[in-house]
């Protein structure tokens, strides 16, 4: 098969792959032989000490050894090599540092871990090395277009390597095995390879060969509307992969317990296939240290969840920086503690395991270091409570990988009415806090029945990009009872992009696309024709704001709210609606069987986002309220806003809440807790299942509760940053 048609193979047969075996048990010997879980796999807690090319000649290893033991770490990452040997190499044009002498800080390192029972990765970097490697093998590097190597922007002495190049598949690996000879590493990382970011185009000789293998050179920017860009698109994410496997197998050279892990992660942004990558990775790191500008608090909870969504319960780690790294960054002082912590848990509650992050061996800033270790050791002494074993959400978030990755790309020809690429979903997002759903995102690569089988509702932020297969599974979805929403776009073209004359989901949504999309504008209206569930609370108005910009669609629903459109906005003379009533479907809310459908014809969702209008998330609140129906799996009522997970764990169940409550929500740094009052739950647990007890695990208080039937109700008497409420079943 060539590789385009592979990938359309693996497109439409997503649903038989999900089902692969994941690959977390190891088996000794005869098939019909016990198999036991890696030590990855049920890995807790991790540590990074990420030193320098100075390190040599100050850094101390037993009190490295010492700290990372007081976290009950399961294992430290530790740098070997890459650009720079921290351990004396004989490996050609594999530079020692420096200042290393006669020492071997890594070896010393290793050694220090491994007599406090404490795992090492070796932290490698692939992407730089230096000029006498450019001299003698100036095949390993990237080129730009004039045939110039590519010097790094802050340390012009180093030059980026290039993946299509054979300093991946035999210079890195050759580095690999001589560490795996000499030191008892657990396995190997890559920093900053090969990162869920856009592909790099370079002009190397080996990648001009690989593009008239492919028909010509790719465009620069993401573009999925250029036949190159898709065939380039894809050959790099095969080369990603072939790299990524043949590493895992020289990692496991050393032993089958050994693994290579590959940078990933970067919040909701992704342009990779992280479906496919998931493939190949035994484990997924998230590189998403921390957050910078407007960014709002909760980007790490997301990258959980989007990390989730392809991992599937196997292992995902998320690296927490515990230095400041904002815009601008200072790697040497530490981040302010409260945002620290609540960094570390939302990595915990949206169930990954923290990685705690700190540069430079011999610091001198060190508040970082009690923030880590009350949060880790708390987390230790409650460890059977974060042995996930399925989230209980009831609501699906449909991830969007190929309207994420190309939607909007690139910015050059983006067309005025597409924001940015997240936009829509972070509108979504917003809402769904406000509301305090309980909710887990559904890569598209994993839409298939059995996937969405536990959900009542499954919500597609402008999931414009969607292939007939994917649209089929939807389909059938609401046909079996399952219930829709839909914003904007969503369906209006195929998986690469290339536009339909109408939604391919026109017949679930109700509605038929009649002309391209108006916007964006502002002072556009849309008003009540008549009561319905999702328009409820707007007493005292008939007209709410409408997106900046919709499709013009029909439908033969009754009209529950209609357009009115635009008019100007200055000057105030002139502020009167031209047409004030129209038939134009604003939103289309119907039901077909058990199933609910409300399709919002305007980017709601992404005009929710940049305007943080309360109506807008008012009517998404109300929407997702009425397809999800009565009787939610979890529901949370008190003041403020919380995030919350509830997980199925080893001992019952566990109720994760995040407080974003705080002046800093949307604009870091987190310096202060503003604790939240008594929050009143209601909790559904399996048919039949009986609890013994609720706690509270971060103030350490054991909570009086009410069992019904299936349903467990207590109070949680408040929330300082975060709280873990473990509801242990009787079993
Ligand atoms: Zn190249």
């Amino acid at each position: 098969m060539s590789t385009i048609d592979r990938r359309s193979f693996l497109l439409l047969t997503s649903a038989s792959l999900t089902s692969l075996p994941a690959k977390s048990f190891l088996s000794f010997g005869q098939a019909n032989a016990p198999s036991r879980l890696l030590w990855y796999s049920t890995m807790r807690r991790c540590g990074q000490i990420n030193y320098n090319e100075h390190d040599p000649l100050t850094m101390e290893a037993e009190g490295w050894g010492d700290y990372w033991a007081s976290l009950k770490v399961d294992a430290v990452l530790l740098n070997g090599g890459g650009i720079l040997a921290f351990y004396p190499t004989q490996v050609p044009y594999h530079r020692r540092s420096q200042f290393l002498g006669s020492r071997d800080l890594f070896g010393d390192l290793v050694a220090a871990m491994k007599r406090r029972g404490i795992r090492v990765v070796a932290r490698m970097d692939c992407n730089l090395a230096y000029e006498d490697a450019l001299k003698a093998h100036p095949e390993w590097f990237e080129r730009n277009p004039d045939g110039s190597p590519r010097p790094h922007a802050e340390s012009p002495w180093l030059f980026a390597t290039c993946m299509f190049s054979t300093y991946f598949p035999q210079q890195m690996p050759a580095i690999y095995r001589e560490i795996n000879q000499r030191y008892p590493v657990d396995g190997f990382f890559t920093n900053g390879w090969p990162s869920t970011g856009a592909p790099r185009v370079c002009h190397c000789e080996n990648c001009r060969h690989l593009y008239e293998k492919l028909g010509g050179e790719p465009p620069t920017e993401t573009d999925a509307t250029n036949p190159l860009y898709r065939k380039y698109y894809l050959a790099h994410l095969d080369r990603v992969l072939e790299i990524w496997r043949l590493w895992d197998s020289v990692a496991r050279e050393r032993s089958p317990e050994s693994v290579y892990v590959g940078n990933l992660g970067g919040g909701l942004d992704t342009v990779k296939d992280l479906k496919e990558i998931s493939h190949t990775a035994a484990w997924f790191n998230a590189d998403h240290q921390g957050r910078s500008g407007e960014t709002p608090i909760w980007n790490c909870a997301q990258q959980g969840r989007v990390a989730q969504s392809v991992m599937q319960g196997r292992t995902i780690t998320n690296v927490a920086g515990a230095y400041s790294n904002a815009q601008p960054v200072w790697r040497h002082v530490s981040k302010a503690p409260a945002e620290l912590t609540l960094w570390l848990a939302q990595t915990t509650a949206s169930g990954m395991v923290p990685w705690f992050h700190w540069l430079g061996g011999s610091p001198e800033d060190n508040r970082w270091r009690e923030v880590g270790r009350s949060f880790f050791t708390w987390l230790a002494a409650n460890e059977t409570h974060f042995r996930n074993r399925s989230s209980i959400a009831d609501l699906a978030v449909l991830y969007p990988q190929r309207t994420v990755a190309f939607y909007s790309r690139p910015e050059s020809h983006r067309p005025r009415y597409r924001g940015g690429p997240v936009d829509y979903l972070q509108g979504l997002y917003y809402a769904l806090l406000e509301g305090r759903f309980l909710f887990d995102f559904v890569h598209e690569g994993n839409l298939d029945a059995t996937n969405l089988k536990k959900y009542r509702a499954l919500l597609l932020p402008n999931t414009a990009y969607l292939s007939n297969a994917q649209c089929e599974v939807v389909r059938q979805y609401v046909r079996g009872g399952g219930s829709l929403l839909a914003t904007f776009e969503s369906s209006r073209y195929n998986e690469w992009g290339d536009a339909r004359p109408d939604f391919q989901l026109a017949d679930v949504f109700g509605v038929h696309a009649t002309g391209e999309v108006i916007g964006p504008q502002a002072n556009s209206y849309a008003r009540i024709e008549q009561p319905h569930p999702v328009l409820q609370g707007f007493n005292g108005t008939v007209l709410l704001p409408a997106a900046e910009s919709r499709v013009p669609v029909k439908s033969d629903s009754p009209l529950a709210l209609s357009i009115v459109p635009s008019y100007p906005t200055f000057p105030p003379e002139m502020v009167y609606p031209r047409t004030p009533r129209t038939t134009e479907h604003a939103a289309v809310f119907r039901e077909a069987g058990k199933s609910r459908i409300a399709y919002f014809a305007g980017d709601l969702d992404r005009t929710c986002w940049r305007s943080g209008n309360a109506d807008l998330s008012q009517l998404l609140q109300n929407a997702v309220k009425w397809v999800q129906g009565d009787d939610p799996v979890v529901s949370i009522s008190g003041d403020g806003i919380i995030e919350a997970f509830a997980w199925e764990t080893e001992p019952g169940y566990a109720l994760h809440l995040l407080n974003y409550t705080n002046p800093n929500m949307t604009h870091g740094a987190i310096r202060h807790t503003y604790a939240l009052g008594p929050q009143q739950v209601r909790f559904r647990v399996s048919r039949g299942g009986s609890i013994k007890s609720v706690r509270s695990l971060r103030s350490s208080a054991n909570l009086s509760f009410q069992q019904q039937s299936d349903i467990v109700s207590f109070e949680v008497p408040g929330i300082a940053d975060y709280e873990v409420i473990s509801l242990v079943a009787n079993r």
